[in-house]
């Protein structure tokens, strides 16, 4: 279920995260931003929540993740 997201190498503020991933509140430092009235790509869900994180290197960027199957179902800034 993993999408391959191209990053162009000059682009050095994305971050790693990328959809499909397992949410790692911990590892990513999540802090609340918002909720979407989304459904989730990976089940049925019909609501999923905006978090800014840290990458492991440190990268600054929001995700969107959904609270039951905790899969990362967006990127956005
Ligand atoms: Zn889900």
């Amino acid at each position: 279920m993993r999408r391959a997201i191209s990053v162009p190498l000059h682009e050095e503020l994305s971050i790693t995260i990328s959809v499909g991933e397992d949410f790692k509140a911990i590892v990513w430092k999540a802090q609340y931003d918002m909720d979407f009235n989304t459904e989730c790509l990976f089940c049925f869900s019909e609501k999923i929540t905006g978090y800014r994180v840290e990458d492991e290197f440190g990268q600054a960027g929001k995700v969107a993740v959904c609270p039951h199957c905790e899969k990362v179902n967006a990127i956005y800034a």
